[in-house]
């Protein structure tokens, strides 16, 4: 027991990036300016050229996205109830309605049949996400939104890196949202992007993240719309582009962690322990986490408690989002739900991170299998 403790996560900031953010420090310029600029450049050769924004967190990214949609009271906004809260929070943000889907209990991302009975007249919009970095079945995703003339606002905050069938997630679709917090897989400590269609829609973003400004000539300034504050400084970006140089090595190692968890796991892992492991997919993932869902015999805050004991810190990705007080209040209940109750309750993130050596892995996985079998 006298080992150091193994986070779940821990971002990886290399000696480059932080000399990067002293010469943005020392360069007089800290705020939005080239830094931004170049990694909304990059953003964008990534996503096949397709227009990206940054704003200063992957919440106000979905909160601009439906405004881009023209998304407000009224409307109804289906989404998943696993997911970081933010999710639904920005839908009532502009004033529009929650309104959920269960999730598959195999991928744990939204059910697109549920999807598809949940959708009315007042419809306008689905907002799937991509939990652990694995994207729904884009195909079919976008053949219903085509089909019931829906607008799409990717919650991709975990799936930069991810792709579909050989596509960067990103480079098509319709809005597509990603998220630099520290723990994401590429972090600008705080931060989010948003990719866009078109020009117009890329302007109505520079407006809604700068007090709606526009500037013309030297002194020009206009305001037409309501916008807020949450543009990019030039200090996140300069971490963002050091990180983002790394996207394919980071990748690349986090699918190598879930390999080796998969095989330390072994084929019976399940059958013995009743515990579910994540879907092996090594063709698209980004494997943001790599999550077990308990058996319902073990509570998780035991589970938590026992594995903390042992070093090795757990998270918990995450809970109902309906079964939350604000939601309930709304008139969200136990059981409306029954897989999304389920998985909220006994999900767990294991350590996940670039520099976890192999055995840190097979520490994380001795310890899950010893508290399992007790
Ligand atoms: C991280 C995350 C967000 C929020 O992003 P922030 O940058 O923390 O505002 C939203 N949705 C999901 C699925 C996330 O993982």
């Amino acid at each position: 027991m006298n080992q150091p403790f193994l986070p779940f996560a821990r971002p990886v900031i290399d000696e480059d990036t932080i000399a990067a953010v002293g010469d943005v420090l020392r360069s007089g310029w800290i705020t939005s300016g080239p830094k931004v600029a170049l990694f909304e450049q990059q953003l964008s050769a990534w996503c096949g050229g397709r227009p990206v924004r940054t704003f200063n967190s992957g919440t106000c990214t979905m909160e601009i996205a439906l405004r881009i949609a023209g998304i407000g009271p009224g409307d109804e906004v289906i989404t998943t109830p696993i997911s970081w809260v933010a999710t639904a929070n920005v839908i009532l943000e502009v004033g529009a309605t929650p309104v959920f889907a269960d999730i598959d209990p195999v991928t744990r991302n939204l059910d697109l049949d549920a999807v598809e009975a949940a959708i009315t007249p007042r419809t306008r919009a689905i907002i799937p996400v991509y939990l652990s970095g694995l994207p729904v079945d884009m195909n079919r995703l976008y053949a219903l939104a085509a089909r019931h003339d829906l607008r799409v606002i990717e919650d991709a905050a975990q799936a930069l890196g991810s792709t579909w069938r050989g596509r960067h997630i990103g480079a098509f679709g319709d809005l597509v949202s990603f998220s630099f917090q520290a723990n994401k897989n590429v972090t600008s400590t705080e931060g989010g992007c948003l990719v866009v269609n078109n020009a117009a829609e890329a302007t109505l973003a520079e407006k809604y993240r700068l007090q709606g400004v526009t500037r013309s000539g030297l002194d020009g300034l206009d305001v037409d719309v309501l916008g807020g504050k949450f543009n990019m400084t030039d200090v996140a970006a300069a971490v963002g582009i050091g990180q983002f140089a790394h996207i394919e090595r980071i990748t690349a190692r986090r699918k190598a962690l879930a390999r080796l968890y998969f095989s330390l796991f072994g084929g019976d892992f399940s059958v013995t322990t009743g515990a579910q492991l994540p879907v092996a997919d090594f063709e698209n993932s980004n494997w943001h986490m790599f999550q077990l869902v308990l058996p319902e015999r073990m509570p998780r805050a035991v589970f938590m408690a026992q594995m903390l004991e042992r070093q090795i810190g757990i998270g918990y990705h995450y809970p109902a989002i309906h079964l939350l007080t604000m939601y309930r209040a709304r008139g969200f209940t136990d059981g409306m739900f029954p897989v999304a109750e389920r998985v909220g309750r006994q999900i767990v993130s294991l350590p996940m991170f670039t520099t976890m050596t192999d055995a840190d892995v097979a520490r994380a996985v001795d310890a899950v299998k010893t508290v399992l079998a007790a």
